[in-house]
């Protein structure tokens, strides 16, 4: 499962940071998340459940805020907010585009304690 894998890796990360840190656990992490990574947001906390066990995460707070996406038309370089991928220029219906946000999964803050 693709959200599993993604909850291991943070959780890999964050053991890192820990260690570090020289210290044993971390008290909060906020994920930012961008529409269109093509995370489910729903399995990933249930994953993130399952992958956090035993882990310096398995007391932390858990956070995701969610980006939207947003792209730069390459026809008439107007930016504009992208809810799915395949969204073509709101300007001029170009669909060739420059992605500018949207597909990161990324921690953002990590409070270790
Ligand atoms: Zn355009």
């Amino acid at each position: 499962m693709h959200e599993l894998s993604i909850a291991l890796t943070i959780v890999e990360i964050a053991e890192e940071e820990v260690k570090k840190a020289g210290l044993t656990s971390v008290g909060k992490i906020v994920l930012e998340i961008g529409n269109l990574a093509g995370v489910e947001t729903e399995a990933l906390a249930f994953a993130w459940q399952e992958a956090v066990k035993q882990t310096v995460l398995e007391k932390a707070e858990y956070l995701v805020e969610h980006t939207t996406g947003s792209a730069r038309c390459l026809s008439c370089n107007s930016a504009f907010e992208l809810a799915f991928i395949y969204d073509c220029c709101p300007c001029c219906g170009g669909f060739r585009k420059e992605l500018l946000q949207g597909k990161e999964i990324r921690i953002k803050s990590l409070e270790i304690l």
